[in-house]
Formats: C-alpha cells, structure tokens, sequence
C-alpha cells in the first residue's frame, strides 16, 4: 500500500473515477464534497454516450473519445466487480430519427460535416420497428456502437468500490484550499464549475473557462420491453424498461437573473417531443435534474500537475465529455503523478497548455512526480 495522503476535491465522475484509479494502484485517498446536489452535473447526465460512427477525427478531443468509447463497457464491468453493485447500461446502438428526405439530407450533413470523414457501419433503415406509441418518422439512422448507462448507478458503484478499498468520504465542501495543500502531500482539484474558483482563492492565475448549465428530465411510463435510445442532433432520450430520460437544454447562468428553469423544462419538452415524436407528458409529471459543466476555450478538459505548484493538480473541464473521457484522463492524471510518460491525450489535455512559461514539451519526462508507485497496477 502506497503511504502518501491524498485529496480530491469533487464527488462527481471526474473525482470518483479518480479515486477509483487511485484504490486500484494502492492508495487510500479522501474525496471531499457532497455526493448529491444541484452542483453535481455528473449526477444529471443522461448517459448517452454516442460518436454516431466517426472512425476518424481531426482532433485530439474526438480521438479521445473514439479510443474511450472502446473501453467504456470493460470498465464499467470493472467497476461492478469491484463494488459488487450491478450498473443498468445498454449496448445495442443509438438511433436517429429523421422525418423527410430533406431532414435526412441534413442529418448527415451534420454528422459527416457535408465529407466523408469516415464512418463504421451506420445503418440507414426503414422505421417499421419504431416505438409504438410515437410518431413513426421515414426512417432512422442506427449507429451500432453507441451505447447508454445509468450514470447515476455507476457513481454509487464507484463510491462503493473506493470505499471497499479504503478511501475515506468527507462531505462537507472545501473553503480553504490552502489548508489541504498544508495537511495532505498531494491535492486534486475534480471539482468541475467550481475547479477555477478554489484556485482564484489561491490567487493562481487560471485559464479562461465559461460555466454552462443544463438540464435533463426523466418521467415514468408504461413499462417498455425494451430499451432504446436515440439522439437527434443535439438532443438525446434514453426509453428505458421504466422510464424515459431527455436531455440535454444549455444556458449561461448568471448569478443576478436566475434562470427560469420551469420555462427551460417546458422548451425542451417541446423540442422533445417534435424531434422523437413522442406523446408530451404533462410537466407536472416530469423531474428535473440540472447542473454546471465547466468548459475551457478550447472545449477541451485539463489535467496534470498545476505549474509551480508541486503538491497540486487539476482533473477538470471536462464540459459535455465526462462520460467518455473521465477514465482516460484520470489514467493520464495518474501516469504523471507517478513520472510516467503520458499518452498523445495526456499531453494534449495537459494543463499546462495554457500557460505559456510552464507548457511540457511533449514528450518530456515528467519534473517531478509527487507519488511513489506502488507494487498495484491502475487499470481495467
Ligand atoms: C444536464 C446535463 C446533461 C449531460 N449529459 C451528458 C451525457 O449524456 N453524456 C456526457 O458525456 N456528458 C453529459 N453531461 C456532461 C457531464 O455530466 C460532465 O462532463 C461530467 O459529469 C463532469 O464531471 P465532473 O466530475 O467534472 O463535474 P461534476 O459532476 O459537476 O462534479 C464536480 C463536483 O465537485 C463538487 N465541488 C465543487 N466545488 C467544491 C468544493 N469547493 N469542495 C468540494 N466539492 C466541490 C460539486 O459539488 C460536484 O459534486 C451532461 C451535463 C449536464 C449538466
């Protein structure tokens, strides 16, 4: 067992899929944060994880998420083995409906950015086999390597395997990060649209970032035999045995004009509603779960040891990709810590990347590497 004392602050995937890394290669570390609550954006996505059959991309964030789309389903295995707790998830594909030839036309001009960028077995097919109580539209697209899980369960399982390996939980939020940097040898900020306010704190010159909240909505229905899921542009709806969950709206959040998240329910039932076809279920019916996502210029997430300061590191900015790329980048996170060299991803997502005097050079080995390696392995 690894003798280092660590804290991360965040209860939401990035932190959790962290600790969860962490426990496996030896160390015991202390999460800090409530597990619920309406800062916890993990814990209001709808879990739809969809790359709509792209094979190649242009850019280190879509690699990224092709690469961990992969992945996805053998850690989640992973993680149930380790916490003994199932996670409900589906891996039969994701569906995109389409209403006319020229709706059809301008899906996949969308998708494909009007080029062939390269695709994997998309299926365009006939909508004889559509939901029975919604609209039938012409046809859908089937994209047979998206997939969908409960979010939700898969944080409990986390928690529970960290616990079971020894991780302590502190549910209080953290004031003073400063008092952690004094008290633990090495501290992880997971704490999404809070991360950059712990560190402006510190009086740390941070990376420009925007904080973008949103809102997903789950109600009840008739019990379905099936599951199926579907995504239409940038909307998505989970049709579970139980359930149905939609999402996702976006807004700014501005501390001096609440946001009329009431109004924004309504919209998206609207939206919804034309772009699957399903029967609009009553709002009064209708739960709501919003939270903030934290999103840098560059869309990109930030990981790595923070310049000049040995004893902290950021896991954030992960924005609308947390499902997809926590593992990958708390893998990466964790490669540093040990002096490990880091992937084409981690060097991309590095954080040092926005500050000009502290940027790696890619490829360089690690300065420092705060934590011992341990005879345990991370890994799935
Ligand atoms: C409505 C909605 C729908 C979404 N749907 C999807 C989807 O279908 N697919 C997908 O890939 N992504 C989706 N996302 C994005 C995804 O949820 C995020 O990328 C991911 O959850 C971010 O995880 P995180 O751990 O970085 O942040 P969070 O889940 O927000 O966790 C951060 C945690 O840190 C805590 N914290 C903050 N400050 C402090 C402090 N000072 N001390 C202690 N704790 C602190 C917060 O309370 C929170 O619990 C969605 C997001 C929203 C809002």
């Amino acid at each position: 067992m690894a003798h280092e004392t660590i804290a991360i602050i965040g209860r939401g995937l990035a932190g959790l899929t962290l600790g969860f890394r962490m426990v496996q290669a030896g160390y015991q570390p202390t999460l800090f944060g409530a597990a619920r609550g309406p800062d916890n954006a993990s814990r209001c996505a709808q879990g739809i994880v969809c790359n709509k059959g792209l094979i190649f991309a242009d850019s280190p964030l879509f690699r990224a998420k092709l690469q961990s789309l992969k992945k996805l389903e053998d850690w989640l295995s992973s993680v149930e083995k380790a916490s003994g707790l199932a996670i409900p998830r589906t891996w039969t594909g994701v569906d995109e409906p389409y209403w006319s030839a020229d709706d059809f036309q301008k899906t996949f001009q969308r998708v494909y950015r009007g080029n062939f960028w390269g695709c994997y077995r998309p299926q365009n097919r006939p909508a004889k086999d559509w939901l029975s109580d919604f609209r039938t539209p012409e046809g859908y697209v089937h994209y047979p390597d998206d997939a969908w899980f409960d979010v939700d369960a898969t944080m409990n399982s986390l928690e529970k395997a960290c616990e079971l390996k020894g991780a302590t939980f502190i549910d209080s939020d953290v004031t003073e990060l400063k008092t952690l940097l004094d008290r633990y040898d090495h501290t992880i900020i997971a704490a999404g649209a809070g991360s950059m306010e712990l560190l402006k704190a510190l009086k740390l010159e941070v990376p420009k970032s925007f904080q973008v909240a949103g809102q997903s909505l789950v109600w009840k229905h008739q019990p379905e035999a099936t599951p199926r899921i579907l995504v239409k542009a940038t909307l998505s709806l989970a049709v579970l045995s139980d359930r149905k969950i939609l999402g996702s709206s976006s807004w700014k959040p501005d501390p001096h004009h609440p946001h009329d998240i009431a109004l924004d329910r309504d919209q998206l039932l609207d939206q919804g509603a034309a772009a699957f076809g399903f029967p609009r279920p009553s709002s009064d019916v209708v739960e709501s779960n919003w939270g903030t996502r934290l999103r840098f210029a560059d869309r990109m997430p930030a990981l790595g040891l923070w310049p000049e300061q040995p004893k902290l590191s950021v896991l954030t900015g992960f924005y609308k990709n947390g499902l997809q790329l926590a593992d990958l980048c708390a893998e990466q996170l964790l490669c540093e810590l040990q002096g490990e060299p880091l992937s084409e991803f981690g060097e991309a997502f590095h954080v040092s990347r926005f500050f000009r005097s502290g940027r790696r050079a890619p490829g360089s080995p690690p300065r420092h590497c705060p934590l011992s390696r341990s005879e345990h392995k991370a890994g799935t």
